[in-house]
């Protein structure tokens, strides 16, 4: 059978665990031989102990864990061609020409140059004599495939990413902590959630927990947001409200794009209302702790698709990200949708907020 193997690179996100194993047990049942590759790009460079082939077993009871179990890493190394060579050298002295990659959009990035690359690579290895004429001919083809693991939902391309319904979850469960004892006191909660350029977690976010004021990155507010703020806290306690609360994503700026940190908003509630406020930053809480049911199913969903396209694809076709679109997984175009995120990247950069967001709805 084919041999296939699965990593997971960039940050860690709550349900690649079954992704993993959803692609690995895809791969056993179609007669492949599955591999894993430890530590992201760094463990395809190192090879040795670092690509292990999997069996039905070797993904049990990971289902409901947390992060990759795989390991995860930025890696350096893979960036320059010699990374590259020595990683493609590995592949093929264990017979995978199939890659999964589940990451985010530089990870993703990552394995379409490689698969470019591919042939010039194995050119190279010949001539130093590392591959065989005949390993050449068998592997003359690199197949990817991706799947987008992030807690932000930052990815163009797909409804959710592997991750932000768990992160979702680990948010409301804090702030519906922080809310019981704010009420006690009569407080102003200032919570800080991840999301550096994109709004998803913050805005979502807000809606479901009843939050007064939301700073997220596409919408940032005009430089009179203190007196807005504190008339909407006001009119809220005016209303019987006994407590504020106030999401800020951590990348949230003002329209000239200077950052507006938490710490700048509690000192507008303290000076100007004198109001008990503080502050709560999740953090790392947020990649944190088990996966939702909707992530291990989307993980269960993606995996096996993800092994399935691997298996259907020739040498014309052209390289898919696996993406949910409503309560489907289905096969995207990996670069345009790679491209379509780093054109938000770039809107946002030049306070296009309105082009950002229209870049990132559905096409
Ligand atoms: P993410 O996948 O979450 O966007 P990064 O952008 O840090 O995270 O990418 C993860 C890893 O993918 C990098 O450390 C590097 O090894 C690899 N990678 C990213 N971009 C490229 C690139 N242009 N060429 C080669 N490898 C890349």
């Amino acid at each position: 059978g084919k041999g296939l193997a699965v990593f997971t690179s960039g940050g860690d996100s709550q349900g690649m665990n079954a992704a993993v194993r959803a692609c690995v047990r895809m791969a056993i049942y179609l007669g492949c031989k599955a591999y894993f590759i430890r530590e992201g790009y760094q463990g395809m460079v190192d090879g040795g102990d670092n690509i292990v082939e999997a069996n039905w077993a070797s993904v049990s009871s990971i289902i409901h864990r947390g992060g990759t179990v795989i390991g995860s890493a930025r890696c350096m190394d893979f960036k320059q061609r010699a990374g590259r060579l020595k990683a493609a050298n590995n592949l093929i002295q264990r017979g995978i020409s199939n890659l999964v990659v589940i990451g985010g959009d530089g990870s993703l990035t990552g394995a379409n140059l490689f698969r470019q690359e591919w042939s010039s690579l194995l050119d190279e290895l010949l001539k130093n004599g590392q591959i065989t004429e005949e390993q050449k001919t068998k592997y003359a083809v690199l197949h990817i495939v991706g799947m987008v693991g992030s807690i932000d939902n930052d990815f163009c391309g797909t409804d959710m990413t592997i991750g932000t319904d768990s992160a979702l979850h680990r948010i409301i469960e804090a702030i519906d902590a922080i809310v019981s004892t704010a009420y006690s006191h009569q407080r102003t909660f200032i919570m800080e959630v991840m999301g550096r350029h994109c709004g998803y977690l913050p805005v979502v976010t807000g809606i479901v927990s009843e939050a007064d004021y939301v700073f997220c990155p596409e919408s940032p507010p005009p430089s009179d947001w203190p007196d807005k703020l504190c008339d909407k806290l006001i009119q809220e306690r005016n209303a019987g409200q006994r407590l504020n609360i106030i999401i800020v994503a951590e990348g949230a700026i003002d329209r000239d794009g200077k950052p507006i940190s938490a710490e700048d908003i509690k000192k507008v509630v303290v000076d100007k209302l004198q109001q008990d406020t503080r502050i709560t930053v999740l953090g790392h809480v947020q990649r944190g702790g088990n996966p939702s049911a909707f992530d291990r199913v989307l993980g269960c969903r993606m995996g096996a698709e993800a092994t399935l396209a691997l298996m259907e694809a020739t040498s014309e076709s052209v390289p898919v990200v696996v993406s949910l679109d409503g309560n489907q997984a289905v096969r995207v175009p990996l670069m345009e949708c790679v491209e379509r995120t780093q054109a938000v990247a770039k809107a946002m950069a030049d306070k296009n907020w309105e082009l950002a967001v229209k870049l990132r709805g559905r096409s």
